[in-house]
């Protein structure tokens, strides 16, 4: 199947030639015709998927035909809320690539940043805009912006904003929406609070999901290594010099130890850099082009912080802690073999992780190869303890009551109608 059989028109199909794609993702084969169709939707489906395309396509050929508000010029049309800076202004870059040849207007906001220059710019005429939710509240709240001529609403990661409290915020950007829209809803998971979320904000929604095997699986080669846990920064700069590797994408649970694995690995003459949520924007933005430009070699993140990150043919995903959500051993992998590449995703692993691991390779459905370096065998003796899960230890005790058949249920709900 080819992107004209979808029902794009000429000048979005042309921008999306320009990048090269040869054919519709599976998101995109199933999302593009609904959207376009004008329905409500709720997406399953992980970064790496093509997902932004399977919204911003159709978003955009429908601004193209929907009537521009009779009421005044500032009035936004389509409204895309992100959980994370990098997110939005991820979005919002594609947002612009594929709107290249159409006469839309695209702005981004997010906090963190100035908000008197985002105030300017909205005094024109703005048809998207790719919003984190915080920044968007103090901007209507300073009366900068209109929100009630709103046709196209887009909630990305909703799971993520959830998860990072934004749940009152989305609440009360709710309330300046006109009711008569169209809302999609993308969640890489659907807890109960997401369900719920989605049942107040979707009309007559219609799932549409790919599979966990088709985004992770193909285009990834994982492997896990067992380790002791005061070994794993060795072994890692190990890897790093033998393998001479030159750009890795490394995850570590909490920010603290995003920290002193960077300085570790400077030390030892690997040029590093952590991103995490007590950076600043501009600290982040840098760490990020940096990497990007090949003058790091090492992004050290933790889950937050990496989120809508968008590294192209990013060769190196390392887990150098397993994440305590399964899920988000999907999203950490996924920052390799995007779309039409292949790419490698190693997991360091010590005794006190592997029921990380079990919970990991059953939501995957299959088993994680293992490999080992000689010299970093782990030593039988040690004994596994427990993980300090900080913050998100809610998320474990909920996955251990929904598991991987929680979608399984979703979809036999009455609620949304499967395609
Ligand atoms: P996303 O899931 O939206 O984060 O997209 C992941 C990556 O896939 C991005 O780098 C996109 O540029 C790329 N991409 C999106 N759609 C396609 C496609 N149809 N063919 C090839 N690459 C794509």
């Amino acid at each position: 199947m080819s992107f004209k059989t979808l029902g794009l028109n000429a000048e979005i199909l042309r921008a999306v030639e320009e990048q090269g794609y040869q054919k519709p993702t599976e998101i995109q084969r199933q999302a593009i015709p609904l959207v376009l169709a004008g329905r409500d939707l709720m997406g399953n489906a992980q970064t790496g998927t093509g997902k932004t395309a399977s919204f911003t396509l159709p978003l955009l050929q429908l601004l193209t035909q929907h009537k521009q508000p009779v009421k005044g010029h500032r009035s936004v049309r389509a409204l895309i809320l992100t959980p994370t800076r990098e997110l939005a202004a991820q979005t919002g870059k594609t947002v612009g690539t594929y709107s290249k040849y159409l006469s839309l207007r695209s702005l981004v906001v997010f906090g963190g940043v100035n908000i008197n220059a985002q105030m300017i710019k909205l005094r024109k005429s703005v048809d998207i805009l790719v919003a984190t939710p915080g920044r968007l509240l103090d901007l209507e709240y300073k009366d900068a912006l209109d929100l009630s001529g709103i046709q196209i609403l887009v909630l990305d990661e909703a799971d993520r904003m959830l998860d990072m409290g934004f749940i009152h915020d989305i609440r009360r950007v709710l309330t300046k929406l006109p009711n008569q829209r169209q809302t999609l809803l993308f969640s890489a998971t659907f807890s109960e609070n997401i369900k719920a979320l989605a049942h107040k904000l979707l009309f007559n929604p219609i799932l549409v999901e790919v599979t966990r095997h088709s985004s992770v699986t193909t285009q990834i080669e994982q492997t896990v290594h067992f380790v002791d846990k005061n070994r794993k920064r060795d072994l890692l700069e190990q890897m790093i010099s033998a393998g001479n590797w030159k750009q890795v994408l490394v995850f570590n649970r909490t920010k603290h130890g995003a920290n002193h694995l960077s300085e570790h690995l400077n030390k030892a003459g690997i040029s590093a850099t952590a991103i995490h949520g007590n950076k600043s924007q501009g600290a982040r933005t840098r760490a990020l082009a940096e990497f990007k430009k090949g003058k790091i070699r090492v992004l050290v993140a933790t889950d937050i912080a990496a989120r809508g990150l968008d590294i192209e043919q990013l060769p190196h995903v390392v887990n150098f802690e397993l994440p305590n959500v399964p899920e988000d051993y999907v999203h950490r992998i996924g920052r390799t073999g995007r779309a039409e590449c292949t790419g490698k995703a190693i997991s360091l692993v010590c005794v006190d992780e592997h029921k990380l691991l079990r919970d990991i390779e059953y939501l995957l459905e299959q088993g994680i190869p293992r490999i080992t370096l000689p010299g970093y065998e782990p030593d039988p003796t040690i004994k596994a303890e427990p993980i300090i899960y900080g913050r998100q230890e809610r998320h474990v005790s909920g996955l251990e009551m929904g598991g991987p058949d929680r979608l399984t249920k979703l979809n036999k709900g009455h609620a949304f109608m499967r395609r």
